[in-house]
């Protein structure tokens, strides 16, 4: 095929003993997915999910080192499970939800804390204080053959060896099979596409030079700095 001007490159994320990669299609993200998260940004508990999106080539690997974003003075992390689609479909059921995961990563939902609030007063949309370049830190992708499923597990995020986030994925309002489900129903899932399943409480500021350490039981870790 011949293109006009240079097509983007195809993003992709390393897999865990495997030599080929993981092809990135599009990223949803879940918003407030633990309790106590919204309670830290004051939201209603009761609120069913809601998503949005990033774009694909916001993906950083795990070692890398981000841009302290324009536009910011509250430049937050996210520590959150990543669930990597193999297998597309519309209207998944919950039962079968989870056959159509590849594998899992540990990742970054960075995030223009202001720009997300003041458009969110606004009733505007949160694409620029959550989708902007560099905003998709990913570790690398074990796949399920290797390490299974995650309705529970430890999570945690040091900034600069100092602990910021310490919960645990069973306290997910919605788990994987019911976002899945909930997804499903309103896009068609297709293989590549990433789910970030949403940050437990803790959520904060970081500055140029600061070095986030994310941890999920049974995943590799993800370490990425600010420039
Ligand atoms: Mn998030």
């Amino acid at each position: 095929m011949d293109y006009v001007i240079p097509a983007p490159e195809q993003v992709s994320i390393a897999i865990v003993g495997e030599s080929k990669r993981f092809p990135v299609r599009r990223i949803f993200c879940v918003g407030r997915n633990y309790v106590a998260h919204i309670r830290e940004m004051g939201g209603d508990e009761r609120d069913p999910p809601f998503y949005f999106c990033k774009p694909t080539d916001a993906i950083v690997p795990t070692g890398g080192s981000i841009d302290y974003p324009p536009q910011t003075r509250n430049f937050h992390y996210e520590m959150e499970l990543v669930a990597a689609i193999g297998k597309g479909g519309a209207n998944i059921s919950e039962a079968n939800a989870l056959d159509h995961v590849y594998g899992y990563a540990t990742g970054l939902d960075m995030t223009r804390r202001d720009v997300q609030i003041a458009h969110r007063e606004k009733g505007r949309p949160w694409d620029m204080g959550k989708g902007f370049d560099q905003s998709a830190p990913c570790g690398d992708i074990h796949p399920v053959s290797d390490v299974g499923h995650f309705p529970e597990g430890n999570l945690w995020l040091k900034v600069n060896g100092e602990t910021k986030q310490d919960s645990d994925l069973k306290l997910m309002i919605w788990n994987l099979q019911e976002t899945i489900a909930n997804l499903s129903g309103l896009v068609s899932l297709a293989p590549g596409d990433l789910i970030y399943t949403g940050t437990p409480d803790g959520v904060g500021p970081v500055v140029s030079g600061d070095k986030m350490h994310g941890h999920i039981d049974g995943l590799s870790d993800i370490e990425i700095s600010v420039r």
